[in-house]
C-alpha cells in the first residue's frame, strides 16, 4: 500500500516527524499509536467490531440529535480506543491526532511534502481480543462509557 507521508512539527518544542496519512479510501483506515505512531490499518467491511462499534454508537447518539458527521465524529474518536494496545503500549487513534515524541504536546503544524512524498508500507491489521470478548450488554455499556469522556 501506497502513502502519503506528512511532515509535522511540535510547536511547543519544535521536534519534527513524519507520519503516514490516511489515503481516503473505503476500504480501510489508518490507525495511528499515540505514542511512537506505529501505524495499523482496519478493513472496514471485513471487521466486524468496525460495524458493531459503528452500529452502538449510532444508537446512542441518534436519539439525542446527533447528525450523521457528529456520529462519525464520535466513532472515529472512540473506536481506536477499543482496539488492543499497539506494539509500543499506547493506544491506537483513528483521528489522526498526534502526540509529540518528545513532549507530548498535541499542537502540531503538519502537511505534505512539498513535491509530495509517498511511501510503501504493509501496515498490519488491528486487533480487538478484548473486545471481541465481552458480552453485548458490556459492549454497550463500554461505549457509553466512551462517549461521556469525549
Ligand atoms: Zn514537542
Amino acid at each position: 500500500m501506497k502513502f502519503l507521508i506528512f511532515w509535522n512539527k511540535c510547536k511547543k518544542c519544535d521536534f519534527t516527524f513524519d507520519t503516514l496519512s490516511d489515503p481516503g479510501l473505503y476500504s480501510f483506515r489508518l490507525l495511528l499509536s499515540e505514542k511512537k505512531q506505529q501505524p495499523a490499518i482496519v478493513k472496514c467491511d471485513d471487521d466486524n467490531a468496525f460495524s458493531e462499534v459503528y452500529q452502538i454508537v449510532k444508537r446512542l447518539l441518534k436519539p439525542k440529535g446527533y447528525n450523521e458527521i457528529k456520529i462519525a465524529d464520535r466513532f472515529d474518536r472512540i473506536f481506536g480506543d477499543i482496539c488492543d494496545l499497539a506494539p509500543d503500549g499506547s493506544r491506537y487513534n483513528m483521528t489522526g491526532k498526534k502526540t509529540c515524541p518528545n513532549c507530548g504536546s498535541n499542537d502540531f503544524d503538519f502537511g505534505p511534502y512539498d513535491p509530495e512524498v509517498y511511501r510503501e508500507e504493509n501496515p498490519p491489521e488491528i486487533t480487538h481480543d478484548q473486545w471481541d470478548i465481552l458480552d453485548d450488554h458490556s459492549k454497550e455499556k463500554e461505549i457509553e462509557r466512551r462517549i461521556k469522556s469525549l
